[in-house]
């Protein structure tokens, strides 16, 4: 995934993105951290193709994805709030996807019970998304992202609407499904802890711009500027 020089401002702002440059390989985890209205969730809004009309280009696996509509573009999303469909059950929200991309119903219900298993959800697949746990749901959410084979993860602060002791272990089994899936991978998160636990680069943004991106310990030891010093000292 390689964005290059791309800058965006929502419709009658100046607040978005300021020609961002980065590289995502294939299978990395990238996490993206900043402060609040730094432009994360823009960058992501933009790769997945939620805001278009960015200057500079996005390309994933050398494809321009300036015009490619958001289905086409075959990425899994997850955000903080699991975006669930209410009215379908489990393994209808999981096989969703599928269904847009006209894959048959028998395959479709195999896929996604494959994915329900992966997540440790099997047993839930005919329950209302209503009735599971936060948790859960964002397991679903997961299941639901990679059930299209995704050529890239966007994960949008999945974990921070979860309690602690939940968000720890779902921590490690998404960082392991997304190594086993070889995803490459935007994670952008609050917390510094998971940023430092489950990437491989982080990538610092500040005011639309990217101030870093580097190895974790890297941004700890070698902060590029006093602003990336300040984020990643003040906010532990
Ligand atoms: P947070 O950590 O609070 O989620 P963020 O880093 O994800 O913040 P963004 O949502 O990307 O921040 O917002 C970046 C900037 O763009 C902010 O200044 C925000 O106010 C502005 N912005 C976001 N969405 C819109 C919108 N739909 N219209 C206008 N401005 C927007
Ligand atoms: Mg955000």
């Amino acid at each position: 995934l390689v964005l290059d020089n791309v800058s965006y401002s929502y419709p009658g702002s100046t607040q978005g993105l300021h020609e961002v440059s980065l590289d995502v390989r294939t299978g990395e985890l990238v996490a993206v951290i900043g402060p609040s209205g730094s432009g994360k969730s823009t960058l992501l809004k933009l790769v997945s193709g939620l805001e278009t009309g960015h200057a500079g280009r996005i390309a994933l696996d050398g494809e321009d994805l300036s015009h490619t509509p958001v289905h086409r573009r075959h990425i899994g999303m997850v955000f903080q709030s699991y975006a669930l469909f209410p009215h379908l059950d489990v393994l209808d929200n999981v096989a969703y996807g599928l269904k847009l991309r006209k894959v048959p119903a028998e395959a479709r219900r195999r896929r996604a019970r494959e994915l329900l298993e992966l997540v440790g959800l099997g047993e839930f697949a005919a329950r209302a998304v209503a009735r599971l746990s936060g948790g859960q749901q964002q397991r679903v959410a997961l299941a639901r992202a990679l059930a299209i084979d995704p050529r890239a993860l966007l994960l949008d602060e999945p974990l921070s609407a979860l309690d602690a002791s939940v968000r720890g272990h779902l921590r490690d089994q998404i960082r392991a499904i997304q190594q086993r899936f070889n995803a490459t991978t935007l994670l952008v998160t609050h917390d510094q802890e998971e940023a430092l636990t489950m990437a491989d680069r982080v990538a610092v943004l500040k005011d639309g711009r990217l101030l870093q991106i580097a190895a974790p310990r890297e941004i700890y030891e070698r902060p590029a500027s006093r602003a990336v010093a300040e984020f990643v000292g003040l906010s532990t």
